[in-house]
């Protein structure tokens, strides 16, 4: 399928993400609350870098509203981001079918949106360890 085109032809491990992109995340999820932000997260060299916006995604990240076939190939998009207008960042099932649709990195941040408010997994919903550093 496209879908798994578009999103799984790197296979470079996810080792790391800026300090920056957290920032990013962070702010966009406190301008959207109390509704959900959600964003795709490209990578460069294993590091994840910046938030790309896919069309139709904006207030939700189901995979019934992002328009998958819409999207441009492009092989550094590396997996999602969205945010939880409460205090848990653990995946729910509909979180869990998402990241089983497309990408390697998943991150959920919560409240109150700081450094530590925020998970990874992988496509399976376990918690992944990334490094964080400032590139
Ligand atoms: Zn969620």
């Amino acid at each position: 399928a496209r879908k798994d085109y578009v999103f799984s032809m790197n296979r470079k491990r996810i080792w790391a993400i800026d300090v920056g992109l957290i920032e990013s995340f962070n702010e966009s999820a406190k301008a959207s609350s109390p509704n959900e932000f959600a964003s795709a997260m490209r990578e460069e060299n294993g590091v994840l870098t910046e938030l790309v916006f896919l069309p139709g995604s904006i207030g939700s990240f189901t995979s019934a509203t992002v328009p998958l076939h819409m999207l441009p190939i492009d092989f550094s998009l590396a997996g999602t981001v969205h945010s939880h207008p409460g205090y848990s960042n653990r995946p729910s099932d509909e979180d869990l079918h998402l990241f089983g649709s497309f990408g390697k990195v998943h991150i959920i941040t919560c409240m109150p949106y700081d450094i530590t408010s925020w998970r990874s997994y992988d496509k399976d919903g376990n918690e992944i360890k990334l490094e964080i550093v400032d590139i």
